[in-house]
């Protein structure tokens, strides 16, 4: 067991300096003072962290651990990310999927590399499907995939994306049925998260999966919804979803910052879809780690994990939120919406100890996953982010 002693906790409400008595992976308790409690368990290892932040480790749902396809040419095929990459960032756990490339990017190569990042450490899931309907599966099915590989939370799907039209409504209903059918067989989340292009209609097609079959609008996650407005419809209609109940996700890298002019800022994404009335629960963040980005000199480079952190700081600095208001977005939110708030997404006792410190810096400088220290900055070199 480990008892850390006194960091300023955010759960993500901020309960002050706190101890944290962690065993078998787990949170035991939290208080003002467990010393009592921990000599009373025996075998304690107790240690006071450096001065910083203790924040639950991040939750990223949409990430590309064997990297973006050929979707745009052989120079955007980019290689599988590492797992230092998460936790560097404070990732602890992470959601892979394919993109719009499924023949040298397949789904037995994703599972395989959710595995290996999963014995590294982190906590791994993956979407089964991908951009193209029919979706592919890994098994017999879709639903068959959710009911027999522990890894599979969902299914990825995209609507108003030119490559992947997707006109046959039927097909798509198809999908969410299956997945209405699974979460009640297997429990889990079953998610149905869409890739939204930028074609003029939008988020039609799941307005219309809810209104024609009933689709619970929980249970769908529509991403890339900062979408410049010029361009696409969709960051209004993700504002009219999200006020029906469903949640919508920014995706970190679609903006000027990273290349891709024809995306909101998401930092300033989230602000406008407080101010236009989104409940703030209803909103999260992700990476799109693993894809090609332009460089800047006409080539590619990959999107590191580590921008959702990036994005995260700047909520509290350039956004003006507070740690709790924009730690929401990239933990309880997430946890939320993947099914899986009774262990990850905060830090409360029964969680899994999944913790990262933030130094004075505004740098990660620690991460644990489940009870282990995956990180330290005092002894690793980290990836540098823009
Ligand atoms: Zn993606």
């Amino acid at each position: 067991m480990r008892l850390l002693r006194g960091s300023h906790v955010f759960a993500p409400a901020e309960l002050g300096a706190q101890d944290i008595l962690i065993g078998g992976g787990r949170i035991l308790t939290v208080g003002a003072d467990l010393s009592a409690a921990a000599a009373l368990a025996g075998l304690v290892r107790v240690e006071t962290l450096p001065p910083g932040r203790l924040i639950p480790g991040l939750i990223d749902q949409h990430v590309h651990f064997i990297g973006g396809g050929e979707g745009d040419g052989p120079d955007a095929r980019m290689p599988e990310l590492g797992f230092e990459a998460f936790v560097s960032a404070g990732i602890t756990t992470a959601v892979g999927l394919l993109g719009s490339e499924i023949e040298a990017k397949t789904l037995p190569l994703l599972l395989r590399k959710a595995h290996e990042l999963d014995r590294a450490g982190l906590t791994t899931f993956i979407y089964t499907g991908a951009m193209a309907l029919p979706a592919p599966f890994l098994t017999q099915s879709v639903r068959s995939d959710i009911m027999l590989v522990d890894k599979v939370i969902g299914a990825k799907s995209a609507i108003a994306e030119r490559a992947f039209p997707n006109l046959d409504f039927a097909a798509f209903a198809t999908l969410a049925g299956s997945l209405v059918q699974a979460k009640a067989m297997s429990g889990k989340a079953s998610v149905l998260h869409l890739h939204v292009g930028r074609l003029a209609n939008g988020l039609a097609p799941l307005f219309d999966l809810v209104e024609k079959i009933d689709f619970p609008p929980s249970q769908a996650v529509p991403t890339h919804v900062n979408r410049a407005p010029d361009v696409s419809p969709v960051f209004e209609q993700g504002v009219r979803f999200a006020k029906a109940g469903g949640t919508i996700d920014f995706t970190c890298c679609l903006g000027p910052r990273d290349g891709l002019p024809a995306g909101v800022d998401p930092v300033e994404a989230v602000l406008r879809a407080l101010e236009a009335g989104v409940p703030a629960e209803r909103i999260t963040l992700s990476s799109d780690a693993g894809v090609a980005v332009p460089d800047g000199r006409g080539g590619f480079r990959a999107v590191s994990p580590a921008i959702l952190f990036r994005d995260l700081l700047r909520l509290t600095t350039e956004g003006g939120l507070n740690w709790p208001q924009a730690l929401a977005f990239v933990t309880v939110n997430v946890a939320r919406v993947l099914g899986l708030s009774d262990r990850k997404g905060a830090i409360a006792p029964g969680m899994d100890a999944d913790l990262a410190l933030v130094g004075a810096d505004g740098r990660v400088v620690w991460t644990m996953a489940a009870g282990r220290v995956v990180f330290d900055a005092r002894t690793i070199t980290r990836e540098t982010v823009h």
